[in-house]
């Protein structure tokens, strides 16, 4: 009951990339490179395991973007023809790489560093992978013409990679979908269709991140501006609710997300963003312990897992270890309370 992991990245080092930023340089490269990112990996997950975390992960030390890190194994994108795209609904705009043919995975992507942390923990293992929904809005297509048909690819090559990722002993897989969210119609139409598609013939445990994104400028505002309650979830969590998909993430630290929406998801462990990425400020285990009690009231404590709103690429390293102690004492503090 309670168990706690985090949504997704950790902060590099200053010695491995540049630091404080969302996608830093690499500050090493070739072998040099390699043996850094294992280093970082090693350092977080002894770090994760000494907060108390339950599930731990490599916190993306081994890439530096969510998907590009992904995608840049991927054949059928051409990396030569980055255009500016607005994403998210057109909150930001980032230079993105264009698919110019089938997309096909060549190699397993993630398999050697996934397999290097499972070699070195205990813990349960959880592996980030982009969901397809969300790559579809973080790209430029040039071959498929129908996003549907793009996404439903992207499912596809995710889906190996998964089946690789899971033979290794990871026991969570999970798929990033901060696209989702602003997207409700479209996420109905194909997007848990594509998830399911991603997820088809996994028995670990699969996991959708659905956030109001990293705690940069552009989302703190987009956030001021969705008034004094934010139901974006409440379009979704239905068709989610009878997805293949096991666990959703939320975000409900500081956030204007209705508890009773998570209500909605009646068949899937939910994981209760009960960290704030969007702050320096260190939560207490009080106040963690505090917003897993308000989900409880709408989801059973057996099918809660306490979690980060998102990842935290961009806070100061310190700061990101203590939420996650935070948040596994917070959790600690609530399963003693219901003992
Ligand atoms: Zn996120």
């Amino acid at each position: 009951m309670l168990e706690t992991t985090l949504a997704g990245s950790l902060p590099k080092p200053a010695w491995l990339a540049e630091p404080d930023v969302m996608w830093g340089e690499w500050l090493l490269d070739g072998d040099a490179l390699i043996e850094g990112q294992r280093d970082a990996a090693l350092a977080w997950v002894k770090v994760q395991e000494d907060a108390g975390l339950d599930i731990v992960s490599d916190g993306e030390q081994f890439r530096r973007h969510f998907a590009f890190g992904f995608l840049g194994a991927i054949d059928g994108i051409d990396w030569q023809r980055m255009v500016p795209m607005g994403i998210r609904d057109n909150r930001y705009t980032i230079d993105v790489p264009t698919v110019t043919g089938p997309v096909r995975r060549i190699t397993p992507v993630h398999r050697d560093s996934a397999a290097f942390c499972r070699a070195h923990t205990e813990r349960k293992y959880k592996v980030t992978l982009p969901g397809p929904f969300t790559i579809c809005d973080t790209i430029a297509d040039e071959h498929y013409g129908d996003i549907r048909d793009m996404g439903m690819a992207f499912a596809e090559v995710l889906n190996q990679e998964a089946r690789d990722l899971e033979a290794l002993g990871v026991d969570v897989i999970q798929f990033d979908e901060p696209g989702f969210t602003p997207f409700p119609d479209a996420v109905n139409e194909w997007g848990i269709a594509a998830l399911d598609k991603a997820v088809e013939g996994l028995r670990c445990t699969t996991t959708v991140h659905i956030c109001y994104g990293y705690g940069i400028k552009a989302n703190i505002e987009w956030k001021h501006g969705l008034g004094s309650e934010w139901r974006q979830y409440e379009e979704i969590f239905p068709a989610l609710d009878r997805s293949r998909i096991k666990q959703v993430t939320t975000e409900c630290a500081n956030s204007r997300v209705p508890m009773s929406l998570l209500g909605l998801l009646k068949t899937k462990d939910v994981l209760v963003g009960a960290i704030d990425v969007a702050t320096n400020d260190v939560e207490t285990p009080e106040q963690v312990a505090a917003t897993l009690r308000a989900a409880a009231e709408f989801v059973e404590p057996e099918r809660i897992v306490g979690c980060t709103n998102c990842g935290m690429a961009p806070l100061p390293r310190g700061v990101a270890a203590g939420k996650l102690k935070a948040l596994a004492d917070g959790a600690a503090l609530l399963r003693k309370e219901l003992a």
